[in-house]
């Protein structure tokens, strides 16, 4: 039985019916959010049900009756990982690997139900903009679902692994000359004037979908972590796991919360500085640099509930340099054999770097989200790992070569 939900303004409280195709509330242009009436349901009645996102369907928004459109996202592991938090310096470090969702990122938990919504609503097209993993999902989904997809990428710095999905499932791709925050801009007008479906983050709907990976964490761990941190990019992901948690605790399945810990790449900090300096607002970067492609964002349209939920939560928060990224997504490969795409290993490097700083320590236990696969940016491997060594084929040049001579 999914709940019967409608859409609130987080700000000035205004409510809006579940059927109408609104991003922003029509009164002050804030965010909207979704409100479900907490079930009366508890894991055990949950249990036989495949772990994933539909297991929670008592928690999911969808009219009674949707046809679901699924790949079967979700279900994804989740690692104890000691070598790692040996490595960190905390007493338990598991990750929550979103690299094995259908298209390998953590986007297929929100599409899911973004689209199953689209459809529900009637839609014929979708469309997003994307620094590449909301692409390469949603023209996967929209495949599925018989939809037509347009995706608005930006020209710079699409890592190759995102392109390629985006392209091979069939959407309409177009290049913008300009960064994220540009294509976005564009995307949301284009949506409104030719009344595409817009499935970017601002989309409340999507962020029901990606809430499940915390009502996952409470069904892996059989407990509440103490923390869990997050990569920020648009800072739609945080804001979705804590609502998780929160309706995980008012529906009784959980007593307590974890803190949430945001990590953002430095030369993309937005919402860290704006914590820093303890500001009202956010203050854009026009410029966002770094490697890690899928959170090089200036202008996050989630951070006010990202904000929220690292207040709310009593929780923490870091950025990471673009060094202490690739050490991390080496670390957790080598260690523990996990691939993750650079934005992903920003978690694992806020952790380690909030440890050197004394806000985590050996007594702690962190749930880490890896929100990528490491096959997405192959190109930055390479980069940071060099080529292989060429030799002829014969056994001298091989164990000359192997000794490293
Ligand atoms: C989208 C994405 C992020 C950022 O998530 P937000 O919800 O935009 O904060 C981080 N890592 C990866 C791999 C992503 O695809
Ligand atoms: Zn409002």
């Amino acid at each position: 039985m999914f709940p019967k939900s409608k859409l609130r303004c987080i700000k000035c409280k205004k409510e809006f019916n579940s059927d109408e195709v609104i991003y922003v509330c029509r009164s002050c242009g804030s965010l909207l959010e979704v409100v479900i009436e907490p079930p009366k349901v508890s894991l055990e009645d949950m249990a036989d049900r495949p772990l994933g996102v539909w297991r929670y369907e008592e928690f999911l928004p969808v009219e009674e009756g949707s046809e679901i459109v699924t790949l079967r996202e979700g279900g994804t592991p989740l690692y104890r990982c000691d070598r790692l938090a040996k490595w960190a310096g905390v007493k338990r470090l598991y990750i929550k690997y979103e690299g094995a969702n259908p298209t390998g990122s953590f986007k297929d938990r929100g599409m899911t139900l973004g689209v199953t919504k689209a459809k529900s609503l009637g839609s014929k097209a979708v469309a997003c903009a994307s620094t590449g993993n909301t692409s390469a999902s949603l023209s996967a989904y929209a495949a599925r679902a018989g939809l037509t997809c347009y995706v608005l990428l930006p020209a710079e710095k699409v890592a190759m692994g995102k392109l390629a999905q985006a392209l091979m499932h069939g959407a309409k791709v177009i290049s913008v000359k300009g960064n994220f925050d540009d294509a976005l801009k564009l995307v949301m007008e284009l949506s409104v004037k030719m009344e595409i479906y817009l499935l970017n983050s601002v989309n409340p709907w999507r962020l029901e979908g990606q809430k499940t990976l915390a009502f996952e964490v409470i069904d892996q761990l059989g407990h509440v972590p103490e923390f869990v941190a997050v990569p920020m990019g648009n800072c739609g992901n945080i804001s979705a796991i804590w609502k998780g948690f929160r309706e995980f605790k008012s529906a009784g399945i959980i007593d307590r919360l974890p803190r949430m810990f945001g990590v953002q790449a430095e030369g993309a900090a937005p919402v860290i500085n704006m914590l820093r300096k303890n500001l009202e607002t956010l203050v854009p970067l026009s410029n966002p640099e770094t490697l890690a492609t899928a959170i090089r964002i200036g202008n996050p349209v989630n951070w006010p509930k990202a904000v929220m939920a690292i207040k709310e939560s009593n929780g923490l928060y870091e950025s990471v340099s673009d060094d202490e990224i690739v050490e991390a997504q080496r670390v957790i490969a080598t260690l523990e054999g996990i691939g993750v795409e650079p934005a992903s290993a920003a978690s694992v490097a806020g952790v380690k770097r909030a440890v050197s700083k004394g806000m985590l320590g050996k007594k702690d236990e962190v749930v880490c989200v890896c929100t990528g696969h490491l096959l997405k940016d192959p190109e930055e491997v390479i980069k940071v790992c060099g080529r292989p060594v060429e030799i002829p084929p014969d056994l001298l040049a091989v164990s000359k070569a192997l000794s490293g001579k």
